[in-house]
């Protein structure tokens, strides 16, 4: 078909009778329903003074209310969606490095990101679901302010702001735009070979790259439906799938391992479920769970390699017959992949060097960041932070992070986000926050600790103030008090192997 300018065009190929978004018990929408309903949150926008350039906060449960808004900003503006889970502070942070111009949320939302905007003066917009209606179908309400022409986006326009976790400094902005997002759609349509007969059940959040371009934007992009559940559970799982009947779905490996805990239980479910393929993203997912869910699922499973400045995916298994390789992040899938050595020139197959991509979908750069722009890009090339290997027939494996990120089940937690908060307690002298091996999360959150003198205080406490501020899943887990905490050659504190030297593995 014609290439798309905006995220919208890709919608325009499906069926217009056939379903687009649907969840559990509501009637669906199918795609003639979702185009109006997207003309309308267009022009509500405009009326409230929103237009091309201006960026909107979306914070929303998940569902298809969240999907469709995510569409309808991004179309008319620059959607910003952010994880409904975090506390004032963050919001406070977040909202304000976006330079945010209007939040969106739920009518009488007592989340804190509405008083945090009402502070720092963005006007509050609100979503108003009807009852009984249709999944996706709302209202927009706010003051009203200088009504703007609605218009929609160009190719090259931003259409969706992301935080990275941030490792060595503050959080970097991913501007992703219309080009960005539909070169990936594109990409993923073609590794998975989905068509208008694909049903995806979308478990991933849509505050995610993953949930967004995989579970969203790419079905559509196929003229097939999604399924948006209000986020993972794996209690829930299984009556989704007999709900859905959805022919794949994507998910981090934390969630198949949930969801294979609970399929002996759920047998009859599994049995007369019938699964085109299974994809899993976002972190390593052990050869023992392919093994297991294939088993399990009678599905192949299919790995991909992705991350948020490549609008998602960069390697993907392929689908049988071709060779899925356990271990293994599969071939470039979409963007050309290389690995780099040292003097930043790419390095024979097997050997081991930083993994770079360059593509469609890979972003021009972070907002207002030389300096991590500099660091990032070499000869046009991205450089991924991440240590690989190509083999002769072009598989990519992933062996190590040049970074510090812990990476606990695909949710990305930033040490030194979890530092500064610790080091803000009256007892805390140092503070040093580190990835703690686990068995089904792959890295968990620990932080060690030294006491200022004549203070005191206990993990539980610590915990208990850390959980004030943080979202639960960066909360650490576990606290140790050390007299001090061992550093490297240079004498600079060192995250990584400290799990190791604190002897807790
Ligand atoms: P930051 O950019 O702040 O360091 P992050 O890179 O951890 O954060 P994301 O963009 O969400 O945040 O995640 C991308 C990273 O996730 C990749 O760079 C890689 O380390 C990891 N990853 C994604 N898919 C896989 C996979 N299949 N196997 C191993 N690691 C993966
Ligand atoms: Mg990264």
């Amino acid at each position: 078909g014609p290439t798309p300018v905006n995220i919208l065009d890709l919608l325009a190929l499906g069926e217009l009778e056939a379903i687009a978004l649907a969840a559990p018990a509501q009637d669906s929408l199918s795609y003639r329903a979702l185009n109006d309903h997207l003309d309308a949150a267009v022009r509500a926008l405009g009326a409230l003074g929103i237009g091309r350039g201006d960026r909107v906060a979306l914070v929303l449960p998940n569902g298809p209310s969240l999907a469709v808004a995510f569409l309808a900003a991004a179309a008319a503006a620059v959607a910003a969606p952010l994880n409904p889970a975090y506390r004032a502070e963050e919001f406070d942070f977040y909202l304000r490095d976006l330079q945010i111009r209007a939040l969106i949320a739920p009518a009488g939302s007592a989340s804190p990101a509405v008083t945090v905007a009402r502070e720092q003066g963005i006007a509050v917009i609100e979503l108003v679901e009807e009852p009984g209606g249709a999944a996706g179908a709302f209202l927009l309400r706010g003051e009203g302010k200088d009504p703007v022409a609605a218009s929609r986006a160009q190719a090259s326009d931003v259409a969706l702001l992301l935080h990275t976790s941030g490792t060595t400094s503050r959080p970097k902005i991913v501007p992703l735009t219309h080009d960005n997002l539909c070169a990936s759609a594109r990409h993923i349509v073609g590794t998975l070979q989905l068509s208008g007969a694909d049903r995806c059940l979308n478990v991933m959040p849509l505050f995610h790259i993953h949930g967004l371009v995989a579970g969203l934007l790419a079905p559509l992009a196929a003229g097939g439906s999604v399924f948006c559940p209000p986020g993972f559970s794996a209690l829930k799982f299984f009556g989704w799938l007999a709900e859905a009947r959805p022919s794949w779905y994507t998910a981090v490996p934390t969630m198949h391992q949930a969801i294979l805990d609970r399929a002996e239980r759920n047998r009859e479910i599994v049995e007369s479920t019938s699964l085109r393929f299974i994809r899993s993203s976002s972190a390593s997912l052990p050869p023992q769970v392919i093994a297991q869910l294939e088993a399990t699922f009678e599905a192949p499973v299919i790995e991909a390699y992705s991350m948020t400045e490549a609008a998602h995916q960069m390697t993907s298994n392929p689908l049988p017959p071709e060779e899925r390789k356990p271990g293994s992040v599969g071939i470039a899938a979409g963007p050309e992949v290389t690995v780099l050595g040292d003097d930043g020139g790419p390095l024979p197959a097997g050997e081991v060097g930083e993994v770079a991509i360059r593509g469609p979908n890979v972003m021009a750069g972070y907002l207002n960041n030389p300096a991590a722009n500099a660091a990032a890009f070499t000869n046009g090339w991205f450089r991924t932070g991440d240590q690989g290997t190509l083999d002769t027939s072009g598989y990519l494996r992933i062996t190590g992070r040049l970074k510090e990120i812990i990476n606990r089940g695909g949710e990305k937690v930033s040490p030194r986000e979890v530092d500064e908060v610790l080091l803000d307690h009256p007892a805390v002298a140092l503070a040093l926050t580190f990835a703690l091996p686990h068995a089904k999360l792959g890295e968990e959150v620990a932080a060690a600790i030294v006491l200022k003198p004549g203070y005191s205080a206990d993990e539980q406490a610590i915990r208990a103030y850390a959980a004030g501020r943080l979202a639960d899943f960066k909360v650490p887990r576990r606290v140790v008090f050390v007299e001090q905490i061992p550093t490297g050659p240079t004498g600079k504190l060192q995250r990584i192997g400290l799990a190791q030297k604190l002897g807790m593995t």
